[in-house]
Order: C-alpha cells, then structure tokens, then sequence
C-alpha cells in the first residue's frame, strides 16, 4: 500500500514509517515539525515523501493524500498542559485536522482511515477499574475532549461515507526517539535522562498514579493490525495498551535499577488535568484486530533503555 502517516517525523510516527517501509510499503508523511523532528526520519529521506506541512491546511493534505490508499493519522496537540494553557489551537489542530484529513479520505476513496487517539478519554471515570471501550468517557482537559471528538468524527465518517475508518485509544506509549528534551515531556523518558544524568528524578503528586505502559512497538503493531482491520470494525474504538499497570514509584524504581541508580524521586504538585489511575480492557482489540501487546514493562524498558 501506499500509506500516509501524518506526524510521522513524530515519536510514534516515526517508528511506524519504519514499520511500513520495513514491510515494503510506500510511504508519505505530512508533518509541521512542531514536536517532531527531522532527525527521527534519519537515513530514510530517499525512501519517503515528506511533505512539511500543518493537518490543517486542506490543500496540504490533499497533496499529501494524492495516491495513498490509507491514512494513518497520528499528528496532534500532543501536550495536555499545553492543550489547557490553549484550549482553541489544541481544538483546530486535532478535530479540525481530523475533520480535514477524512475529508481529503473521503474524496480519494481511501480504503483505510486510523486515527491515534488516547486513554485520557475515559479521565477519572471507572475508579481504578480497567477501561473498556463501552465504558463511560469523561475528559478532564481540551486534550482528551479534542480526542474524543475526533474518534467521532471518525464514527460518523465511516457510518456516512462507508470509509474503513476507527479509532485507536493509546494508553501511556514509550520507547526509543521519545523526546524527553520538552517540558511536556513523558514519564518514562524525563525519569530516565534524570536518572542517567545523576540528578534527582521528578514525580508530579505522590507517585501513587497508576499507567498502562505500552512500548512503541507495541503500538506499531496495532496500527499495522488496523490498517488491515475487517469490516465490522470501521467506525469503533479499540484500546492499545498490556492490560497491566504500574505506579509511578515503582516505575522510577524499575527504571533505576536498570541503569544502577537509586536516586529518590523529588516530588512537584500534581498537574492539572492527570488522572489518579489508568490501566486498558485489551480483548476487544483482540478480538477484532487480532491485537495483543507482547512486550510487558520489564522487557519494553529493557528495549528502550
Ligand atoms: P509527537 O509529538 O512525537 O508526534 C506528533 C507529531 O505530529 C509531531 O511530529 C508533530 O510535529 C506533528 N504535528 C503536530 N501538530 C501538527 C500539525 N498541525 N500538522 C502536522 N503535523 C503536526 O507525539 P507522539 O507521542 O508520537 O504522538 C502521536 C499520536 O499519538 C498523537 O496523536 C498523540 O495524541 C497520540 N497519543 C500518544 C500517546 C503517548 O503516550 N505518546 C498516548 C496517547 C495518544
């Protein structure tokens, strides 16, 4: 096939263009190098077409789609901080940008349409409890709010238009090329360059949180799953996560042991917009997909470390 993956200068961009290219796809990528980097796309530049350009833009992603047969749309306001810092750009960028690519899908007769949405859909509803995918969504911030309405913007396309289109919901991802520079950086990565560096780690509240670690790989997997995903799954939502979670303490405490450091963690106050707890339902993309993370959390820092 030949596939489009927007954000693929990204951190899970990347390795899925790698993924596809790998298997003997062609690729195109539109991507406005905002979080991503050029350099995540090292070594591939004479393989892909990459089209630097925003999600929104309608004629950039016309071009960008021209002759693809599937999209896989991972670009987005990536950053809930920032997303309630700016609640309008976040909006414009990840459920106008979705409305704008399956728009361009639409037209060109795509045959598959996967939007990378997320856990922080379900926010704090469930308790602790694993999330299932007909389980109540309550956003806490625009990010998680701009998510949900894009999978349905997602729903409503492939209910209008016939368009092989569903949503993937990532639970917390990690892995290599994941930037810990910004400081909307991930859990994993900030914990590991602080501990490499010898500095005191920072944990946001008292490290009694709770996530659904998912390696990248993992995650590639799944997309792959999906772009070849059976009828009846167009239109719905599937969890991307192990199934098991860990808490933060222990997470930097894995992490330290890994690179023989045990410097204790310095706690800041939680951050607007975290959720206390939050672990995936994985058997219906099982099920459907064929779906099943293979890398636990052991073996996935072992990988990425
Ligand atoms: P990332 O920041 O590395 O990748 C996002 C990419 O989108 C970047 O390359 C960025 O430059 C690009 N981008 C942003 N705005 C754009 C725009 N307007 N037009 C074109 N390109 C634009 O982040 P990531 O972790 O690789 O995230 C990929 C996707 O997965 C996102 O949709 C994100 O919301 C979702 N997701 C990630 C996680 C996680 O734990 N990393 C969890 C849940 C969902």
């Amino acid at each position: 096939m030949k596939v489009l993956v927007t954000g693929g200068a990204g951190f899970i961009g990347s390795t899925l263009v790698r993924a596809l290219l790998e298997r003997g796809d062609e690729v195109v990528v539109l991507d406005d190098l905002s979080t991503g980097r050029r350099e995540n796309l090292e070594g591939l530049e004479g393989s892909i077409e990459l089209h630097e350009g925003d999600v929104r833009d309608a004629a950039a992603v016309e071009r960008a789609v021209a002759g693809c047969q599937a999209v896989s749309h991972q670009a987005a306001e990536v950053s809930v901080p920032r997303s309630v810092e700016d609640p309008v750009r976040c909006t414009q960028v990840n459920v106008t940008g979705t409305v704008v690519l399956l728009e361009a899908a639409r037209r060109a007769g795509l045959r598959a349409f996967v939007l990378a949405s997320s856990c922080a859909v379900y926010g704090d509803a469930g308790g602790g409890e694993p999330r299932g995918e007909t389980d109540e969504t309550r956003p806490l911030s625009p990010y998680a709010a701009s998510k949900l309405a894009g999978e349905q913007f997602v729903s409503a396309a492939a209910a209008l238009h016939g368009l092989g289109a569903l949503s993937l919901r990532y639970f917390n991802v990690y892995g290599a090329r994941q930037d810990p520079s910004s400081p909307y950086a991930a859990v994993i990565p900030k914990l590991a360059e602080a501990l490499r560096a010898g500095s005191e780690p920072v944990i946001f509240g008292d490290g009694g949180q709770t996530r659904d670690f998912v390696h990248v790989d993992d995650v590639v997997r799944a997309n792959l799953a999906a772009l070849a995903a059976p009828p009846e799954a167009a239109g719905r939502v599937f969890n991307v996560g192990t199934g098991c979670s860990t808490d933060l303490l222990s997470l930097a405490d894995a992490i330290g042991r890994r690179l023989g450091c045990d410097r204790q963690p310095r706690h800041e106050p939680e951050r607007v917009g975290d959720l206390r707890h939050s672990r995936a339902r994985v058997e219906l993309a099982e099920r459907v997909l064929g779906f099943r993370a293979s890398l636990d959390l052991e073996a996935g820092l072992a990988r990425t470390l």
